[in-house]
């Protein structure tokens, strides 16, 4: 099987050829390194770094944004949107504190302080 991918790990957004043959991945088109194992794992193992917001508890129409440390798996990724939706936190919060732990192989992280 053949695949046309945009690389999106920098802005020159290298077009890649991707031939998979069974768990065999051929990546062409690439003018890095970078470019042949986001290929490779986007036909194999596709992964997402998920971004969000949690509502703060005591803050009233407070949100804080929030973002998985690491990429997690495309199909946990609306199972995890659920797990945060459900989630709340109170303030004061750093930038870096864990909000859920240990969701998908990762935790979803603050990426904004709340006073
Ligand atoms: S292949 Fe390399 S140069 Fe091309 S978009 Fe991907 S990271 Fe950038």
């Amino acid at each position: 099987m053949k695949r046309e991918l945009t690389c999106i790990i920098c802005p020159r957004g290298c077009s890649l050829q991707v031939d998979i043959q069974g768990d065999q991945v051929k990546v062409s088109g690439n003018a890095c390194p970078k470019g042949a194992t986001y290929g490779h794992d986007e036909c194999l193992h596709p992964a997402r770094t998920v971004t969000s917001i949690v509502r703060v508890s005591n803050r009233e129409d407070t949100r804080v944004s929030v973002k998985t440390v690491a990429p997690i798996p495309k199909e946990n990724i609306f199972d995890l949107m659920e797990i945060i939706r459900a989630a709340s936190v109170q303030a004061p919060v750093a930038i870096g504190d864990v909000i859920c732990k240990n969701v998908y192989g990762t935790d979803v992280i603050a990426t904004k302080a709340i006073d």
